[in-house]
């Protein structure tokens, strides 16, 4: 019998990316297993003389170093976009250490076709189903924004160190003011406006990767759909999309962190443990109080979380007996979500 209703619209799954050439160099070895078709992760402790130590855990997927970018597409991102064209809403994360597959699960690399993730393949599926849809007229719109230190940021706009806030409204719910948002009529189009945004990221910081470490990325993408239903009169339906690219999860409040850091630190972990707990209350399904309203990530997102929308998480992993603790904690982390 069904558990509960969000066993199918909460979907969490594991990846593990490949042991680097630099940790296969430093005489670092794998201590992730998985088996696929169980769907099991188990994770042995380098610590114990023989490794005798093993934790086990079951996700709805695992996606090991060897599977391709289209695997984890086909079987878990597919569905969720499949049903944002119909209305729907839905939303994709990453979650994981810095360094362990967050960016190169959701973008990829661009120019190699079996290297693009999940941002560019659900492009290409949303405008194909669009080109050859007969009846209706679609309307993709797309806004790109980050947040950083619990402040949101538009990645379109000129003006980017200007701060937008979280309004809400009884007809519209949750939004956010003045943030940009661009129509795009093809792939091509839409791959224009990532790169602004990605640029934006990449300039607007002194330091890129220590930046996009620390924030959220949010790529929104609105499909309006218009039919003339048999009453013949036009119907709408409007699914929305977000694809996240969390800050890293490693514990930030490490001794000697203070003053901005410290408090820097405490915001991430705030948006990242305020989002497990909605999850959490979520796929529980008994919970009566789902916990939106503690962080800037959870408000904006709260209605692509639970009730008609699907969402995906994708828990990334590095193989490496190098960081035990913090992939022990990732997975920890995705099982309480699960
Ligand atoms: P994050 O965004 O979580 O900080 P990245 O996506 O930047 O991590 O990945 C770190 C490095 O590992 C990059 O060089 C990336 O190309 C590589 N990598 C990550 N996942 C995979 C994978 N599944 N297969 C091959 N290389 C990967
Ligand atoms: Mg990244």
């Amino acid at each position: 019998m069904s558990k509960n209703k969000n066993c199918e619209t909460v979907k969490v799954v594991v990846r593990c990316r490949p042991l680097s050439r630099k940790e296969e160099a430093t005489g670092y070895e794998s201590i992730v297993n998985m088996d696929v078709k169980l769907g099991q992760v188990t994770l042995r402790n380098p610590k114990t003389p023989h490794g005798e130590l093993l934790k086990t855990f079951t996700f709805d997927s695992v996606y090991d170093a060897g599977s391709k970018q289209s695997d984890l597409y086909d079987e878990t991102v597919r569905p969720l976009i499949d049903s944002v064209l119909l209305g729907f809403n839905g939303t994709i994360f990453a979650y994981g250490q810095t360094g362990t597959g967050k960016t190169y699960t959701m973008q990829g690399q661009w120019m190699d076709p079996e290297k693009r993730g999940v941002i560019p393949n659900s492009f290409e599926h949303i405008f194909t189903h669009i080109s050859r849809s007969q009846n209706q007229q679609y309307l993709v719109r797309a806004s790109y924004l980050e947040i950083y230190q619990e402040e949101i940021r538009d990645l379109l706009c000129k003006d980017h160190a200007r701060k937008l806030e979280l309004k809400e409204n009884p007809d519209s719910g949750v939004y956010i003011k003045d943030l940009s948002s661009f129509v795009t009529k093809n792939v091509k189009e839409i791959e224009h406006v990532m790169n602004v945004g990605n640029q934006t990221r990449s300039v607007g910081f002194t330091n890129m990767n220590e930046h996009s470490s620390r924030s959220h990325a949010i790529f929104v993408i609105t499909v309006e759909c218009s039919e003339m239903g048999p009453d013949r009169q036009n119907h709408i339906r409007v699914g929305k999309l977000n694809l996240v690219d969390l800050a890293g999860s490693e514990r930030q409040s490490k001794t000697g962190v203070r003053g901005e850091r410290l408090k820097e630190a405490a915001k991430i972990n705030l948006s990242l443990s305020a989002l497990g707990n909605v999850i959490s209350a979520l796929v529980d399904g008994k919970s009566t109080h789902v916990p939106y309203r503690d962080s800037k990530l959870t408000r904006l997102l709260q209605d692509s979380l639970g009730g008609n929308a699907k969402t995906v998480m994708v828990a990334t992993l590095g193989p490496s007996s190098c960081s035990y603790e913090e992939t022990l904690t990732t997975l920890r982390y995705a099982n309480r979500a699960k």
